[in-house]
């Protein structure tokens, strides 16, 4: 019997600030992988360097010749149902054709999801919700994004544009947020948001400006409250409170099985998952309190990447 399963998928993750581009086996092994820095003038610049990088990378690795039929992507921002792309990052995504170009160009059939969404399935097919067939996965980074996959189909809503986790609304006179709204999960929990709270209340203690730069994001909050330093204990206390709120929030909707958190934030490890499982708790719906089960997401940098392989496997 002939066998259907490709020896290789073509993955690209195409992120605001950068990229992978990988050749991956179906099990998940990534067999060759280059990062690309965006350092372009907009996305029509960025997005020819990745489809030079693809062409390296096949020539080196496969002698140039499409060995299989596949490729998967990952992209960076809200995707339409029409295929439309808004990256909020990176000015002139929206009248390119990534598949179209994949196809043109490599003779490969592609598969295109939004990051968030794509991550999720990396995650659920070969990380933290490996052996599921449902998960909520949450990137707590720079924003806050995310994924719902619900018996292996993803939550895609009528525009494409749903299960945008971070912009889950917590306080009416919070913060702005990049959304336009105020009071967001992001405005008060990313990475960005944590340093800058800590550097708000810095400030308002008095403290110079050459005090406020040494906390730039989340990393520096952490390691500070960890040395005893009682201000960044109480915002990183308060910002781990409205993180733990909202993830209590969006376990009530959603019911998963499963809630994994990927980005940046989450190598804090224990420092930020032990307090976040013990504030969930109370937020969580009475009869489902012994239900939560948040972990940390497996994948490392390649939630994407991988994802974007079980997506091209999908098709
Ligand atoms: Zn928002």
């Amino acid at each position: 019997m002939y066998n259907h399963t490709p020896a290789m998928v073509l993955a690209l993750d195409i992120g605001g600030t950068k990229s992978f581009v990988g050749l991956c086996r179906p099990d998940g092994t990534v067999l060759a992988v280059r990062r690309i820095e965006n350092r372009f003038d907009g996305a029509a610049a960025y997005w020819s360097a990745l489809l030079d990088v693809v062409d390296e990378l096949l020539t080196e690795k496969v002698g140039g010749k499409s060995l299989f039929h596949m490729a998967g992507i990952g992209f960076g921002g809200p995707i339409g149902r029409d295929g439309r792309l808004r990256s909020l990052h990176v000015g002139g995504w929206d009248g390119i054709d990534l598949s179209g170009d994949i196809g043109r160009r490599f003779g490969l059939r592609s598969t295109l999801g939004n990051d968030g969404n794509v991550a999720a399935l990396g995650e659920l097919t070969y990380g933290a919700g490996r052996g599921l067939d449902s998960i909520v996965y949450l990137t707590v980074s720079t924003g806050i994004g995310g994924g719902v996959i619900e018996q292996g189909e993803p939550l895609l809503g009528q525009r494409g544009l749903a299960a945008e986790l971070g912009h889950i609304a917590l306080y009416p006179d919070g913060p702005e947020c990049s959304c336009g709204g105020r009071g967001c999960l992001e405005a008060l929990a990313s990475g960005t948001a944590i340093g800058r709270r800590l550097r708000e209340a810095l400030a308002a203690e008095g403290a110079s400006q050459e005090a406020l730069a040494a906390f730039p994001g989340a990393k520096e909050v952490f390691a500070a409250a960890a040395e005893g330093c009682p201000t960044a204990r109480r915002v990183l206390d308060a910002c781990l409170s409205d993180l733990a709120r909202g993830l209590a929030s969006i376990f009530n909707v959603f019911d998963p099985p499963v809630m994994v958190l990927g980005g940046g934030v989450p190598m804090a490890g224990d420092a930020l998952f032990v307090p976040l499982r013990r504030e969930m708790v109370p937020h969580v719906m009475r009869f489902r309190r012994g239900d939560v089960d948040l972990r940390p997401a497996q994948l490392g940098e390649y939630s994407v990447l991988l994802g974007a392989v079980a997506l091209a496997m999908q098709a």
